[in-house]
């Protein structure tokens, strides 16, 4: 298994379905957050082995076009049986990279496999259409692949954004190359090993590891014909704008800042537990995270519960390590400056004690910054960590009015027992996903994961029904089979 030689050695890239030492000598170290140890070296790759990697692609991807669907799709049953077969292994690596908590990697295996899934129904969900649109005269649409495609991935879910992307565009026909974020490159070895394992064809999968240089070459690469994003609004962002600029398709999801509403016939404990779980899972590390609090009249005892569970866990048991050193300065920082323009610090997680965590490791505690004005840099910023900031609100619709304010729109939730204020806040929240009494409201197959506004640029949504559209293009045909002579405007 590629899994026991990686680690303390520079990776190689995944090309042509060998490794392949890249022509870079830039590295960057990769450290595990629980521990400070340096679990290997990325390569920086450069545009030479982009374009390795895409030639590859581009030689093995027609033959893979050529299958019939049904037959491309059987690598998906492998893959998710090979997966379920090594859970605990692949979850101990997702932690040991990205710091998470192995029960939150192990959830984030099972939502890739759910991918899987999705894309395996390909053949009964990607069926074209078929018409007789005048006498004797038939249209139909057929799919067709786009030919060499990327993806670029963030740190936080390094196996589950994957494959987000990578079933939906390896079953539609294309070959994929992913460039998984420097800091989480180990997962994405695994996954080039498993579709190996599971059938693949040597070439339809690649990783080509780096940073920014790489993800500039695949926004410029003629050979690469769509992009799929996933990372921060400023570089979903640039990536939209350099790869539209050079003629490609480009899907690009964003940073988020998501508000949670609470009204006072909320249930108090399953709002409170909810929220918590919103705002500390992966450590606040993930883009569907609980940011802001609008707290909208009495629900002084519902804050309380929650200020009393997110007191009660412990940095290092319950709550993952943080990243790096430079997101922990960050978030931190906001710590340090939390009560400027009148917010109050009531809980803090600098003080955390990580005492069941190894040393070495990034940790921190969950913290609120209560009283927070609207426009408090808390409230208004990306923190990336389990942070919760609460404005107070005297009505739903001066809640409603902040959260359309804000520039993003992952998600947005309402914790209420009244239908018809769910349905209200539900039809007016600037947010793609829109949970009621769910503070995550992650979209399961065959719903659609994406966002809005600063979120998400390209239009539609990275995973379910729109991204076969976006990772394949259609062809009309049309048909005359009579022999009539009758002439009309389709003769
Ligand atoms: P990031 O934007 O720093 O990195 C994402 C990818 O872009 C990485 O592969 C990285 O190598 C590359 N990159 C970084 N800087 C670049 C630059 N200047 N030019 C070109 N490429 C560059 O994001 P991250 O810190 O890895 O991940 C956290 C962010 O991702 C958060 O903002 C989070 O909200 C977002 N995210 C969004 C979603 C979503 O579905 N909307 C899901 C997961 C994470």
């Amino acid at each position: 298994m590629m899994t026991q030689s990686l680690t303390v050695e520079t990776l190689t890239n995944f090309i042509g379905g060998r490794a392949v030492k890249s022509a870079s000598d830039r590295t960057l170290p990769v450290t595990a957050p629980l521990t400070g140890e340096v679990l290997a070296h990325a390569p920086l790759s450069t545009a030479a082995d982009l374009d390795a990697a895409v030639k590859a692609a581009a030689e093995a991807q027609p033959a893979w076009a050529d299958l019939p669907l049904k037959d491309r799709v059987q690598v998906f049953f492998h893959a998710k049986a090979i997966i379920e077969d090594e859970l605990d292994a692949l979850a101990e690596r997702i932690t040991e990279e990205n710091g998470k908590t192995l029960a939150e990697s192990r959830g984030s295996i099972l939502r890739a496999v759910e991918c899987l899934e999705f894309a395996a129904s390909l053949p009964q969900i990607a069926a074209g259409s078929v018409l007789e649109v005048s006498r004797g005269v038939e249209c139909k649409t057929a799919r067709a692949p786009l030919g060499v495609v990327a993806g670029i991935t963030p740190f936080n879910f390094p196996f589950m954004v994957p494959l987000w992307m990578i079933p939906m565009a390896i079953g539609l026909g294309n070959a994929f190359i992913l460039k998984p974020s420097e800091q989480t490159p180990l997962s994405a070895l695994e996954i080039a090993r498993i579709l190996k394992e599971a059938g693949l064809p040597d070439g339809i999968f690649s990783v080509v590891h780096g940073d920014r240089e790489i993800v500039e070459a695949i926004c410029d690469h003629p050979g690469i014909a769509a992009v799929g994003f996933v990372g921060s609004t400023r570089v979903a962002r640039k990536v939209y704008a350099r790869g539209t600029a050079a003629g490609k398709r480009v899907r690009a999801l964003g940073g988020a800042k998501n508000h949670l509403v609470v009204v006072p016939d909320a249930d108090p404990e399953m709002t409170a537990s909810n929220v918590v779980s919103s705002v500390t899972g992966c450590a606040g590390q993930r883009c569907m995270a609980a940011s802001v609090l609008l707290a909208v009249g009495d629900v002084e005892h519902i804050l309380e519960r929650i200020r009393e569970k997110m007191a009660a866990l412990r940095a290092g048991r319950d709550l993952g390590a943080i990243i790096n050193e430079r997101a922990y300065e960050r978030i931190t920082g906001y710590l340090d400056r939390a009560e400027a323009n009148g917010a109050r610090l009531t809980l803090d997680g600098r003080d955390a004690v990580a005492e069941d965590a190894p040393a070495g490791g990034r940790y921190l505690g969950a913290s609120i910054i209560d009283h927070a004005s609207p426009d408090h840099e808390a409230s208004c910023d990306e923190i990336f960590g389990p942070t919760l900031t609460i404005i107070r609100c005297q009505s739903l619709d001066e809640a409603l009015a902040i959260e359309n304010a804000n520039p993003y729109g992952n998600a947005a939730a309402i914790y209420t027992s009244s239908g018809g204020v769910a349905q209200y806040f539900a039809d007016r929240a600037s947010a793609g996903m829109v949970g009621v009494n769910i503070g995550v409201p992650v979209p399961r197959e065959p719903f659609a994961f994406g966002g809005w506004n600063d979120s998400s640029f390209g239009g539609g949504d990275i995973t379910g029904p729109t991204a076969i559209d976006f990772w394949s293009k259609t062809k009309k045909i049309t048909t005359k089979w009579s022999n009539e002579h009758q002439s009309n405007w389709m003769s």
